[in-house]
């Protein structure tokens, strides 16, 4: 169970190396939250009910848990430092989600998040520090078998920052599992 200070993303405890981390095809898995995890909304999510799973997202999650990768949550909250969104808030709403994704067998292994104004910060992606601290955390873990997957072009140059992969997400028709899927494929054939 995460702790609520995980679940803020002010936590800077170690992340554990997961169960069968020997034979996963990454260390860690980061994974963007809005328009890659759930549907992406005008304004921010500030209430649970307003947080929709996309399709495919529990799967994707479970699949990286099982493959022995950790899932680490890395998402911009601006809405934080704009008075828009509340840590109150921010935690009910992620209470929400590893509620739902635990009832599905799926779990978060850590949750990092930038609270901070544009151009204030250096976690805030496009910016790499999100990416580096969750490095950090996971001490066992390499860059170099790390990915980010997210939506959105900046996810993809934070990745590019921090010296870890990226994939895009999110485009219409698909769904995050099948991106997993293919990642791990891609990965296996590699070896
Ligand atoms: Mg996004
Ligand atoms: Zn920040």
């Amino acid at each position: 169970m995460l702790s609520d200070a995980e679940l803020l993303g002010e936590s800077r405890m170690p992340i554990p190396r997961p169960a069968g981390a020997g034979g996963a095809p990454y260390d860690l898995v980061l994974l963007d939250r809005d328009g890659t995890l759930n549907v992406r909304r005008p304004g921010y999510v500030t209430d649970p009910d307003d947080l929709v799973l996309l399709p495919g997202a529990v799967e994707a999650v479970r699949a990286c848990n099982r493959a022995g990768c950790a899932v680490v949550l890395i998402t911009n909250q601006r809405g934080l430092a704009r008075g828009e969104l509340s840590r109150t808030q921010l935690l009910a709403v992620h209470r929400r989600l590893i509620g739902e994704l635990g009832r599905r067998d799926a779990r978060l292994d850590a949750v990092q998040v930038c609270p901070h104004e544009k151009d204030t910060c250096d976690c805030r992606k496009p910016r790499a520090g999100l990416i580096r601290e969750a490095l950090r955390r996971a001490s066992w873990a390499r860059a170099g078998r790390t990915v980010l997957l997210g939506d959105q072009p900046t996810d993809a140059a934070a990745a590019g920052a921090g010296g870890v992969g990226s994939v895009l997400v999110g485009a219409p028709g698909t769904s995050l599992d099948a991106f997993v899927a293919e990642l791990f494929r891609g990965h296996a054939t590699r070896v």
